[in-house]
């Protein structure tokens, strides 16, 4: 039976001796070409790279290796040769050589230049980085153990967001605080030529950012009303959860054409791209605004609390994604119900929506042979490629049959409990624990799970 070419040496939790930095060049909008620099302490002796294949938030093995190019390893001035893997393409196995206590890597991530190749990250105007596009780590070590000093080159005169914190500015480049690599693929960095940024919440001790990134001045036009919309998803989330698990919360927003739609969750941060039109065409774009929300819950559902078998040590071990029903069924409805108590969108909108929903899993005809248990494997099953028998194979309906599942607790809790008590309370008591603590997951373990 085949084997890998070395064996990978088994993750341990103490911690990696050393930083390791990485500094990204983001200046080639011509070409959309991140180039990456990396020092790594090491020591003589075999030595496994990786690239991060199991991402968060996508709950699959999808990290772009194949954009991954320019690779080159030097230690003293000599360049080092590596083999990748035959059996783990994201593996690559060197010798270091005796007397050799530091690498310097440099290689390229080739972010797609338009859709047909992936997600459009880099524009003329807004440019969205992913850390674990740009970061080789070395095997044996859990993420949270690797300590990185990030920094990037920005084009001249742009404004960035991210929950990194700034260390110092040597012109357009930033060094950030040195984080564990597992803070730091959470912590996306977006920059732009056109921004606005807007405090959600400035008072406390973990404030609460809105930052808007737009292909033109023009879509950043946001009313007061809109404004407070946003405000208000911030302090319905207070209620409803009691507690902030983040030092900062910054909300990323894309209004463009050419970047591409995402939304992602973070610990301290998410990602959101929408159409220009999100402010300027308010009245359109009801269904686009539980996005947000939805974004935002996962910083207590997902982030905060998270189930054990999607919290692997690494981005290189597999992830099991057993109880994406509870990760994204009930954020999706947490989603719904914030919209229509923050007023983003209209209670009788958020109603429509949640009965839309019913009317499409009733005619749903793969749930005949499909339960919904099973369609959490699908982001492992098809990756979110097109299907060609969509209600037959169904997708990822844990989203919205899951959603649907958190409604019927709520109503049968309202009514055991004479209406004394409903899904709010469980939020309250399952998520409102450790005020203040971030970046630290609570484990959730199948039907065991429970507030401590
Ligand atoms: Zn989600």
């Amino acid at each position: 039976m085949a084997q890998a070419q070395r064996p990978i040496p088994a993750v341990q939790d103490a911690a990696y001796p050393g930083v390791i930095s990485v500094d990204v060049d983001l200046t080639d909008l011509e070409r959309k070409i991140m180039e990456v620099r990396q020092t790594m302490p090491v020591k003589p002796g075999p030595l496994t790279l990786y690239y991060p294949q199991w991402l968060p938030g996508a709950h699959s093995p999808v990290g772009p290796i194949g954009k991954l190019a320019g690779l080159r390893i030097l230690a003293k001035g000599q360049v080092i040769a590596w083999k990748r893997d035959t059996l783990d393409m994201y593996a690559f196995h060197l010798d270091v050589p005796s007397g050799v206590n530091t690498l310097e890597l440099s290689f390229q991530y080739l972010s797609p230049v338009s859709q047909a190749t992936g997600r459009v990250v880099m524009t003329t105007d807004i440019i969205g980085l992913q850390w674990h596009t740009v970061v080789l780590y070395p095997a044996g070590h859990s993420a949270r153990a690797i300590q990185v000093r990030p920094s990037a080159t920005l084009p001249s005169g742009w404004k960035l967001a991210s929950a990194l914190d700034e260390a110092r500015r040597e012109a357009d480049r930033v060094v950030f605080k040195e984080v564990s690599l597992e803070t730091l693929v959470d912590s996306p960095l977006w920059a732009g030529r056109y921004t606005d940024r807007v405090a959600l919440d400035a008072a406390g001790s973990a404030p609460v950012y809105l930052t808007l990134f737009a292909d033109n001045p023009a879509s950043l036009k946001a009313s007061t009303e809109q404004i407070d919309a946003h405000k208000a998803l911030v302090r319905q989330a207070d209620r409803l959860f009691g507690s902030r698990h983040f030092k900062r919360y910054e909300f990323l927003l894309a209004l463009s054409e050419h970047f591409s739609g995402i939304g992602l969750e973070h610990a301290e941060s998410s990602e959101n791209g929408v159409k220009p039109g999100y402010f300027t065409e308010w009245a359109k774009g009801a269904p686009g605004r539980t996005l947000l929300p939805h974004e935002y819950t996962h910083s207590w559902n997902g982030k905060f609390r998270r189930p054990a078998d999607l919290s692997t040590p690494t981005f290189n071990q597999p992830m099991q994604d057993s109880l994406l029903w509870f990760y994204e069924g009930q954020t999706q409805y947490w989603g719904f119900v914030l919209s229509a108590r923050s007023g983003l969108v209209s209670i009788p909108d958020s109603r429509e929506s949640l009965a839309q929903t019913a009317a499409w899993l009733d005619a749903r005809a793969g749930r005949t042979w499909r339960n919904l248990q099973d369609t959490t494997n699908e982001p492992i099953v098809s990756r979110r490629a097109p299907q060609d028998w969509r209600s037959w194979q169904r997708g990822e309906d844990y989203y919205d049959e899951g959603a649907l599942i958190w409604l019927d607790v709520d109503t049968q809790i309202r009514e055991l409990s004479a209406g004394k008590a409903s899904l709010n309370d469980v939020a309250r008591q399952f998520f409102g624990v450790e005020n203040g603590r971030a970046n630290s997951a609570v484990h959730l373990r199948g039907r065991d799970a429970r507030a401590q």
